[in-house]
């Protein structure tokens, strides 16, 4: 079979110490899912269980990075983020069973067009533009569940020119990683390749153009990302 033009490259995670990558399949997110940072968002975590939202699977961005201040936001946030990468997929799967479809972990930051994302969530629209935009999806080697196993608990921190911006534990979580699994496949039928960012802790602030972004969980390869002058759009 022949395209019209060439099909795009396919996305890829490097994985720590392999020299295969990671094919990535779709990118889903969970919506606060840490009671603080629901309540920052000016939300109760007692009355609105977390959600899912989801990312094109080209807007991943490796370590080391440098972002181009994104187009028609003033307001671009970090939201540090363990990621959970999907080896095995399936639906209606129970949690006690979730974890034998996880191929490892990675550190995240679902970058976020503050701005735009409040605008659609006061009119009722969708978060697309402010969460789906093009290199919003910056993500770290992942590390094999074989070698670091399923961490439940640990410190995930973000610092912003060396000054710390989020912090909290893993444990923290209101969905622990198999109720997301669980949850999330009784709404999608998941499949290899699959990502899941599990949402961000409480601290998400504005970044700006020269600001060096450094963020890690325990155990997981710490992720560096630079942001960089706005690029010039082309034609
Ligand atoms: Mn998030």
């Amino acid at each position: 079979m022949t395209f019209v033009f060439l099909p795009a490259p396919q996305a890829g995670v490097e994985i720590q110490g392999s020299a295969q990558r990671f094919p990535v399949r779709r990118i889903f997110c969970v919506g606060r899912n840490y009671a603080a940072h629901a309540r920052e968002m000016g939300k109760d975590p007692e009355r609105e269980p977390p959600f899912f939202f989801t990312k094109p699977a080209d807007a991943i961005v490796p370590n080391h990075a440098t972002v181009a201040y994104p187009p028609r936001t003033g307001n671009l946030h970090h939201e540090i983020e363990l990621v959970v990468a999907l080896g095995k997929g399936g639906g209606q799967i129970p949690s006690a069973r979730a974890l034998d479809h996880v191929f490892g972990y990675a550190v995240g930051n679902d970058l976020t067009r503050r701005d735009l994302q409040f605008a659609a969530r006061d009119l009722g629209r969708p978060w697309d533009t402010g969460k789906a935009f093009d290199y919003s999806a910056v993500i770290g080697a992942i590390s094999p569940a074989e070698k670091v196993g399923h961490p439940s608990r640990g410190r995930i921190w973000l610092n912003v020119n060396e000054q710390l911006r989020q912090q909290a534990d893993l444990s923290d979580l209101i969905w622990s990683v198999p109720e997301i699994i669980a949850e999330l496949s009784t709404l999608f039928e998941l499949a290899p390749g699959d990502l899941i960012y599990t949402g961000t802790p409480a601290g998400v602030g504005a970044v700006v153009p020269g600001d060096r972004l450094e963020g890690g969980i325990d155990g997981l390869e710490t992720l560096v990302t630079l942001i960089g002058p706005p690029a010039v759009q082309s034609q």
